[in-house]
């Protein structure tokens, strides 16, 4: 976790300037599962997202495996599986893969089989994630644990952070479920589990020896394995977690602009957080991705084309902007643009930024 185990991460991390393939990719079609984020993907908070469970529902007709990877560990599958079908998405408990799951079998293959007790923290997902892997979780670092599996919780306290910092101290192997420091709540930003396992490494000195959710590779490859996919693609609305974690783990990824990234972000995003293709929601997953062509004065992809003009060079677009398909054509070929040259794109961003504000459901900037 921290610091010096993403520069690790990111030293491995192959370049790459994700927009270029070679045909037209239709996702629904082109991938045979889809490994979808939650929040801000499919739902945010407690809300549904705009066209998001019919989307779903679509793809499963088409024949592609739906999995819901989520790095939130505080909940079961069950619960979440449930929530989904409640907003009308396809979801058995099977469907959903969270990093509480990932951290206890990474636990499992570390220890071998065995009955061993992992001290745990965190909700009710954690737990049950260990019991399924039969583990037995434990609750005080004096029970002697073989390993410290920390997730988050709302009724985590002083005292559970207490235990695990007397276990981590002791030299107990610690696994994180995921590094998110916040969680995104209608009055701000709370406390997430990166937080609270930072709380451990300041009174410890020690960093986790795993962390499982993205942007680190094992709930990703987890839920590659568990899936069985030959071409997956992740879909999320994230850069620092669903993106990296695909460009991590070397597969395709779709950034939906229904959640956290903005288009701002996106153009200046680091090369290991740069999404192959983009779309306004996840109804993209039905639209055709066409190639990225070189053009005799720039560049084109679908209708939309692109050319460097003036002193200082300004990127001009000329894209038809009434559907989303053409949206994310336009998008994806600034993006070919901003990561590939100098050149400023603030007119062209402005035009997209305005036509997405019509095309989205408000939410996108
Ligand atoms: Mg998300």
């Amino acid at each position: 976790m921290g610091r010096s185990m993403r520069q690790v991460r990111h030293l491995l991390v192959v370049a790459t300037n994700s927009v270029s393939h070679s045909v037209s990719v239709l996702p629904a079609q082109y991938f045979d599962v889809a490994l979808v984020d939650l929040d801000g993907v499919v739902y945010r908070g407690a809300d549904p997202v705009p066209h998001a469970a019919q989307a779903l529902r679509r793809a499963r007709d088409a024949g592609m495996t739906i999995a819901y990877v989520t790095n939130n560990a505080a909940r079961t599958p069950q619960e979440v599986a449930a929530h989904l079908t409640e907003l009308g998405a396809p979801a058995q408990p099977n469907q959903v893969i969270t990093s509480a799951q990932a951290g206890a079998n990474l636990i499992r293959r570390t220890l071998g089989e065995g009955s061993w007790r992992i001290l745990a923290v965190g909700g009710p997902g954690v737990s049950a994630a260990l019991l399924a892997e039969g583990l037995q979780p434990i609750h005080s670092a004096d029970d002697g644990p073989h390993a410290v599996l920390q997730g988050f919780g709302r009724n985590v306290s002083w005292t559970d952070l207490d235990e695990v910092a007397t276990a981590v101290g002791r030299g107990v192997t610690w696994v994180a479920t995921n590094p998110d420091t916040s969680i995104p709540t209608p009055r701000g930003h709370s406390p997430g589990n990166g937080a609270l396992v930072q709380a451990v490494s300041l009174a410890t000195g020690r960093e986790p020896d795993f962390v499982a959710g993205k942007p680190y590779t094992p709930l990703m490859e987890d839920s590659i394995a568990r899936t069985g996919a030959r071409l997956p693609l992740v879909i999320g609305d994230r850069l620092d977690t669903d993106i990296e974690a695909a460009i991590s783990t070397g597969v395709s990824s779709l950034l939906v602009f229904t959640g956290i990234a903005s288009t701002l972000q996106v153009l200046r995003a680091p090369v290991f957080q740069r999404p192959h293709f983009v779309g306004v929601d996840l109804r993209s997953m039905f639209d055709e991705h066409p190639p990225l062509h070189q053009t005799p004065v720039g560049w084109q992809v679908g209708d939309a084309r692109a050319q460097i003009v003036g002193s200082p060079a300004q990127v001009q677009l000329w894209a038809p902007l009434v559907t989303c398909a053409q949206w994310a054509s336009a998008f994806r070929l600034l993006c070919h643009v901003a990561w590939s040259t100098d050149a400023d794109y603030s007119t062209a961003l402005a035009q997209l930024q305005g036509a997405l504000a019509h095309l989205g459901d408000g939410s996108a900037r």
